[in-house]
């Protein structure tokens, strides 16, 4: 990918195997907003290709990507403040789809509605906090209520930027414990700089430094390696 010039991703080849957690780890400045924004189509990759379950995407719009299900979950919140855990999530739910609006009267379609909201909020943990305003949540379950609201989309791959920044211990650990339920039938690929996590959670690592992948592999085999542990652990 490049910028006016200056390349920010060059030659990488990732390959993302379906059902796995898989980090994207590396110094700031290594490229992994980009290869996000490169994934989700927010940018279009000067040269090269991305697929996704066999399809080519890499002309589609991120609203297309989405649709397929590789959605990606902002690191800035898309959560209402003061709309109740249950409202954000019935919002989320009813976006993907006009139909649910269309039949916004009919009373079956919203029990219905609030079936799959209450049951997503459950999936996340919150279901104790599902009548309280999203600003009266602690940090840690906003963003679970954001990946309520991403997984209302019902995505086949979760991409996840730095789900457990600014995160104490209790919240890593329940956020740890969501997205393992959440890959045992869906695909996540995430942005993390918290190491203990990656070496948790994650089935395979990839490092990225200056824009290209120094080493992909278990957490074990690259952290091991001498090139990682100088461009990144900086030891
Ligand atoms: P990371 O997420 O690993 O910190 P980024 O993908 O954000 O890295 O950035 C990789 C490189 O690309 C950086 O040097 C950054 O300054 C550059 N870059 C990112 N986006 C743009 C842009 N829109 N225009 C110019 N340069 C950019």
């Amino acid at each position: 990918m490049e910028f006016r010039g200056f390349i920010a991703v060059n030659n990488v080849t990732l390959s993302v195997n379906e059902g796995t957690v898989h980090a994207l780890i590396g110094p700031n400045g290594a490229g992994k907003t980009t290869v996000f924004n490169l994934l989700t189509k927010f940018l279009t990759p000067t040269r090269g290709q991305i697929t996704f379950r066999g399809s080519d995407i890499t002309a589609l719009k991120p609203a297309e990507v989405a649709r397929l299900g590789l959605v990606r979950s902002f690191q800035i919140s898309a959560v209402f403040p003061h709309l109740t855990v249950l409202d954000n999530v019935r919002v989320a739910l009813q976006r993907p789809s006009d139909l649910a609006t269309q039949f916004w009267r009919s009373s079956s379609i919203l029990s219905t509605l609030d079936d799959r909201a209450m049951s997503l909020i459950d999936a996340v943990g919150l279901s104790s906090y599902a009548h309280l305003p999203a600003v009266e949540l602690s940090y840690g379950r906003k963003r679970a209520l954001e990946i309520a609201t991403t997984l209302a989309l019902d995505p086949a791959m979760l991409l996840l930027d730095e789900p457990m920044a600014g995160m104490g211990h209790e919240d890593i650990g329940r956020i740890s414990d969501l997205i393992r339920r959440i890959a045992r039938n869906r695909t996540v690929l995430m942005v993390e700089h918290n190491l203990n996590v990656v070496s948790d959670l994650c089935d395979r690592v990839t490092v990225l430094a200056r824009g290209e992948i120094l080493a992909d592999g278990s957490y074990d085999t690259v952290s091991a390696d001498p090139r990682v542990r100088e461009a990144y652990m900086g030891t």
